[in-house]
């Protein structure tokens, strides 16, 4: 990226960054994070996948989401009809049942959750429903899939959600410099 200096406002090591001000922080780097990722879409260095791989295990190598579960308590999945059968299966309700208890229609036509946090997220972050849960939760923050550079717009979103991909955001300006 042009230009980009180390931003003095921006904790040290920022896995520390406490979730709830995650939103505040992310604020400060939006423009330069929109600016970077617009490029890297455009782009598509050779090396992206290969170099998010190793963000990403790097990263969940020093944090544990039991320290945070800030996904499960800010923002729901979307719940696929596999999603619906089998977590209605393990919870002995009807897909119906289960539709009309804990899910709505959103703005994209999607099923997500009425309510947040999750339902399904206990006292001590653990998730209740965890061997069945919805295929987004598994696949959350996405930051080891192929192609990465298709979903920068959500990664973007992501920066103020998840420490985690605050920080891979983060050190990928600097690893991958475009
Ligand atoms: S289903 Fe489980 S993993 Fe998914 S948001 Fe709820 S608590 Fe978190
Ligand atoms: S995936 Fe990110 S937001 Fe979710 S619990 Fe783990 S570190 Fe926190």
């Amino acid at each position: 990226m042009d230009g980009i200096v180390a931003n003095a406002q921006i904790p040290q090591n920022p896995l520390m960054i406490d979730p709830q001000k995650l939103p505040e922080q992310a604020a400060k780097v939006a423009q330069e994070n929109a600016k970077y990722l617009k490029k890297l879409k455009a782009r598509k260095p050779k090396k992206l996948d290969a170099v998010m791989t190793k963000l990403h295990n790097e990263t969940f190598q020093k944090i544990d989401c039991l320290d945070c579960a800030n996904c499960c308590k800010t923002t729901g999945p979307l719940f696929l009809p596999s999603d619906i059968k089998r977590i209605s299966k393990r919870l002995k309700m009807k897909p119906t049942q289960f539709e009309a208890t804990y899910l709505r229609i959103d703005e994209d036509n999607d099923k997500v959750l009425q309510q947040l946090p999750c339902p399904f997220l206990g006292a001590d972050n653990h998730c209740s429903i965890y061997e069945d849960r919805p295929k987004a939760c598994r696949e959350f923050p996405h930051t080891d899939r192929p192609k990465f550079h298709q979903i920068t717009a959500i990664t973007a979103k992501n920066v103020a959600v998840c420490p985690a991909v605050f920080a891979m955001v983060e050190r990928l300006k600097s690893e991958l410099p475009l």
